[in-house]
């Protein structure tokens, strides 16, 4: 292995991808990539489906970020289609008398999310979601956005029934069914990433850069990935290769001593040795339909009914345009990751003592020369696409400087 790669890298998704690309090109290493499924792109990856439709198997995603170095670097392995993704609730109408006429549909109506002033006026009725709305500029004069968990803390008796009535029609619900506990129980960043909004803006994401690949995900892996210092090997499990149980990094039983970019589980790293880290893990079901569309928008969440958190209509997001009147939606319902065969960690459930714990596998890694955890599993993080590019690009700024 050593005669070679300079350095191994394990997964084949953004924080894989990037990492090697940037050692095999800035740094002139020889890059082995590792990755256990039979394609590359890691959640990102997308596809068409047997009805020739691009989906993303994973779950939908959206590419946003303000950092410039990151949409620079992106660009450099793909073009873009504009895109903003823009999404509604839609629920059971509990007061008749104040939604417009237009927006009654067999008992349910739907307003933007984040909960915006528009979403008020669906919600109140014009007049009264008007007068509210003056009120709530007022009470937050310099901010364009509110948590909800702030907003549930203004003493003004009108402002926190606006409060309650959002925690009860957008976030308690949703928040119960995507992780089993309430917006107080879970990490606040977590709620506080679909704030309240102080204006009629009804884009999902404000970010400066925002759009989707225009190829699709898969092509801009398969471009980041081609470079003649890097090899991919597919459907391989790197911990049948790599042993860390020693506090060194060995492969294929030999010493390593070249960096190693580990991306996976960090618990599975070192064989659950402390005990496993908690995840959320979500079923997705497809349906296809004959017609060209199945909604108005990209995602609509089911804010408090229905067992899944949301639906995902994909042509809204990549825009393709197929001559045959068909689409694909995505239904996404979440539940306790077991670690059973198949089943994927998707998300870190993020607390004091989860982090503790994870803390424990970091220390061990912490210990083995060489050895590096990047990425949104092996850091035990709730990031995006560009947060993980970044993380990536600063890590081999680092290595590459020493
Ligand atoms: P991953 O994409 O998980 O890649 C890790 C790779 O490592 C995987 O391919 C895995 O197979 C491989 N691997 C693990 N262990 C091994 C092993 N032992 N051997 C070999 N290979 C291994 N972000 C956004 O910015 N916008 C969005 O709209 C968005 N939507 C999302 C929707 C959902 C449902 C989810 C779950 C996430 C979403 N994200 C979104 C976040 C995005 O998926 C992540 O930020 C990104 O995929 C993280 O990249 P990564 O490389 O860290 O991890
Ligand atoms: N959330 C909610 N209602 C919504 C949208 C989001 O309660 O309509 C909460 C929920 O707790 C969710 C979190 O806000 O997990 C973050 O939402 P986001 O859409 O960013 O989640 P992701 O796309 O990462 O699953």
């Amino acid at each position: 292995m050593e005669r070679t790669f300079d350095c191994l890298v394990i997964g084949a998704g953004y924080a894989g991808a990037v990492a090697a690309r940037e050692l095999a090109e800035r740094g002139g290493m020889r890059v082995l990539v590792l990755e256990r499924r039979d394609h590359v792109g890691g959640n990102a990856y997308d596809c068409l489906d047997g009805h020739g439709v691009l989906i993303h198997k994973y779950g939908p995603h959206i590419f946003h970020t303000g950092s410039k170095r990151v949409f620079d670097y992106l660009s450099r392995f793909t073009r873009w289609r504009r895109y903003q993704h823009r999404v509604i609730a839609n629920l059971p109408r509990d007061n008749p008398e104040v939604v417009p006429a237009h927006k009654k549909t067999d008992g349910r109506f739907c307003f933007p999310v984040p909960f915006n002033l528009d979403s008020l006026e669906a919600a109140f009725g014009k007049a009264e979601g008007s007068r509210l709305g003056e009120k709530l500029l007022a009470a937050y004069p310099a901010q364009s956005q509110v948590t909800i968990l702030e907003l549930r803390q203004n003493p003004d008796p009108e402002i926190a029934a606006i409060a309650e009535y959002v925690y009860e029609h957008v976030f308690v619900h949703y928040t119960m069914k995507q992780w089993g506990q309430t917006p107080e129980e879970i990490d606040p960043a977590t709620t506080a990433r679909v704030p309240v909004r102080l204006s009629r803006d009804d884009r999902y994401f404000q970010d400066a850069y925002q759009g989707m690949p225009l190829e699709g995900y898969t092509p801009l892996f398969q471009n980041m990935l081609d470079h003649p210092n890097i090899t991919v090997e597919l459907g391989v499990d790197a911990l049948t290769r790599l042993d860390v149980s020693g506090g060194a990094v060995r492969v294929d039983g030999a010493p390593f001593a070249g960096p190693v970019i580990y991306t996976g589980q960090a618990d599975e790293l070192f064989g659950f040795r402390f005990g496993p880290l908690p995840y959320r893990t979500l079923d997705f079901v497809f349906e296809t339909f004959d017609r060209q569309f199945y909604q108005t928008h990209g995602t609509v969440n089911y804010t408090v009914d229905e067992a899944y958190t949301r639906i995902t209509e994909f042509k809204h997001l990549t825009g393709q345009r197929l001559q045959d009147p068909v689409t694909t939606i995505m239904k996404e319902y979440s539940r306790a990751y077991t670690g059973a065969a198949g089943e994927i960690p998707y998300y870190a459930i993020i607390n004091p003592e989860n982090n503790a714990l994870y803390g424990r596998y970091r220390a061990l890694a912490e210990g083995c020369g060489g050895l590096h955890l990047l990425g949104r599993l092996a850091e035990y993080k709730y990031y995006n696409m560009d947060a993980i590019v970044l993380r990536a690009l600063e890590l081999c700024d680092l290595l590459l400087k020493k």
